[in-house]
């Protein structure tokens, strides 16, 4: 019996909820603490939930990994390297970096409870993973030897090397590394997120929605399915696309598909960004009988009319309101709010100005960025990291020791395009838009394979290879991974 089947509601339906009025209100803090209890109610047994009371009693919120507590109090500290964000980028940087250099130089802040697995949130919608197994507790995640500050960044103050944090504390640094990911923003359609607790609408996005995209399936009866992708960069820019090739195949496999009009809104002018699996792309299209309206942004969801509003991009007045039976939304992102209000960090997009080969600052050498948050112009995806990290940390190494950075990112990048319950189109590419693909085959075909690579290993060498950088640099994190030459080094 675990503690949290007494005392929580069930993963998906109170916790939404409760959820939901905290997005509503824009209240980030209790949003925070309500995903960290959905994700405990979903997984953590009572030997973790006493572990994360021994946390929450901390409250301190400075967290040692070996295992010491400190209070706020004593917490204004000051690190050789600080690292903003424990996710995919913040972490494995860490652990290379506390690695190196030793207990009490290198400190993550990073508010979240739960570290996610994203890439899974696709499988996770479509019924082939569950949610608890995209995520583990942060606790777990984070190296042993780096002080966890468990708090937000609210403040940049890159002139003084220093950050602040929701509780006032400030902690300086001799280097900063920022891997604060994307900020979703559901909000800036009208009628979410509220609509979310309304039948059929979802979202592969949050953990707090993503369950309620099989849910929709299930209980899809006949009309539209729509699928939405935003007028913003994205992170994992073929997710919006995924889930509806296993929509797809889900209601064939119930014999649903004859009453389902599936129809693909995107703000692109394309399908996909790269030709050569746009091309492909648009052969699955034609060959399942799904509609694709170019140029078309979702701006209001009516969940009293089950009615989405969709804008015309090419001619602004050209409103289209559809009725749906199922609507799955990809909010539109940008760069997190304190990032973007930190004028001396961002380009004019708001996001962290690196060196787009270094991942150096463009202003501040002792400053290096990776992954979604950065002004990289790749697509934002865990592959992506995983090609910048061994560039990173090597460059952040030379600068530790007064040398100017010389190892290049290329931009590779990787988005595996599952096309169903079997089927994978194992999209690699750099920043200019060109393949850059692993296997001596063709990447645009779709396989079994590249399903299985991404279903049942790519998790794996998550948690066991990029978060903890045990595979050798030379090859994953290394000179291979950025030039597209050696496997397996992709495709997260
Ligand atoms: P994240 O991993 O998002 O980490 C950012 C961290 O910063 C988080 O832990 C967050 O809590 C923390 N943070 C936020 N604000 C603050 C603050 N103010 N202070 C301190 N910390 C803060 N990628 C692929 O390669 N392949 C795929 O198939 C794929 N599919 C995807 C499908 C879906 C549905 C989604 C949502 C994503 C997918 N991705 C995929 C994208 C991939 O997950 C991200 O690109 C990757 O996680 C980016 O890593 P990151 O370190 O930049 O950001």
């Amino acid at each position: 019996m675990t503690l949290q089947k007494k005392r929580q509601p069930r993963a998906g339906q109170h916790s939404r909820r409760q959820a939901v009025r905290a997005q509503g209100r824009g209240d980030e803090e209790s949003l925070g603490s309500v995903i960290s209890s959905l994700a405990a109610t979903v997984r953590v047994p009572l030997k973790m939930m006493a572990h994360k009371r021994l946390l929450l009693a901390c409250g301190s919120r400075l967290v040692s990994q070996n295992g010491s507590f400190s209070t706020s109090a004593m917490a204004h500290k000051s690190y050789k390297l600080v690292v903003v964000g424990g996710g995919a980028g913040g972490c494995a940087t860490a652990a290379k970096f506390s690695s190196k250099l030793g207990a009490g130089n290198v400190a993550v802040i990073e508010p979240a409870d739960t570290h996610f697995y994203q890439p899974m949130w696709t499988l996770v919608g479509g019924g082939m993973k569950r949610l608890e197994e995209s995520g583990r507790p942060m606790s777990q995640v984070l190296p042993k030897k780096a002080d966890w500050i468990k708090q937000r960044v609210v403040t940049f103050d890159p002139h003084k090397n220093k950050v602040i944090t929701q509780d006032g504390q400030e902690i300086s640094y001799e280097f900063l590394v920022v891997a604060l990911g994307i900020q979703l923003n559901y909000n800036q359609i009208k009628g979410l997120p509220d609509a979310f607790e309304t039948p059929g609408v979802c979202s592969n996005y949050s953990p707090l929605y993503v369950t309620k995209t099989l849910e929709s399936l299930k209980n899809f009866k006949e009309g539209n399915a729509l699928f939405s992708f935003p007028n913003t960069p994205v992170k994992c820019a073929g997710a919006p696309q995924k889930i509806m090739y296993i929509s797809d195949q889900y209601l064939r496999k119930h014999g649903k598909r004859d009453k389902a009009n599936i129809q693909y809104f995107t703000s692109l002018p394309v399908i996909f960004g790269i030709k050569k699996y746009a091309d492909a792309l648009w052969e699955v299209v034609k060959e399942r009988k799904i509609t694709v309206n170019l140029r078309h942004n979702l701006i209001e969801v009516k969940p009293d009319s089950r009615e989405a509003v969709f804008q015309n991009l090419e001619n602004p007045d050209d409103l289209k309101t559809i009725k749906y039976e199922m609507l799955h939304v990809t909010p539109p992102m940008s760069s997190p709010d304190p990032l973007r209000q930190c004028a001396a960090l961002t380009n004019e997009t708001g996001y962290l100005n690196v060196n787009k080969h270094t991942l150096q600052h463009v202003t501040f050498p002792n400053v290096f960025g990776i992954g979604d948050c950065t002004s990289v112009p790749t697509s934002k995806t865990a592959a992506a990291v995983a090609g910048q990290f061994g560039v990173m940390q090597r460059n952040l190494r030379l600068a530790m020791g007064g040398t100017s950075p010389k190892h290049q990112y290329d931009g590779y990048t990787s988005c595996p395009l599952v096309t169903g319950y079997s089927k994978c189109i194992l999209a690699e590419f750099d920043m200019d838009g060109n393949p850059l693909e692993t296997f001596p085959i063709n990447q645009a075909k779709e396989r079994r394979t590249m399903f299985h690579l991404k279903k049942d290993m790519m998790p794996t060498m998550y948690w066991n290879g990029m978060l903890k950088t045990y595979v050798k640099s030379s090859c994953v994190y290394g000179e291979g991974a950025s030039h597209g030459t050696c496997f397996p080094h992709h495709c997260w």
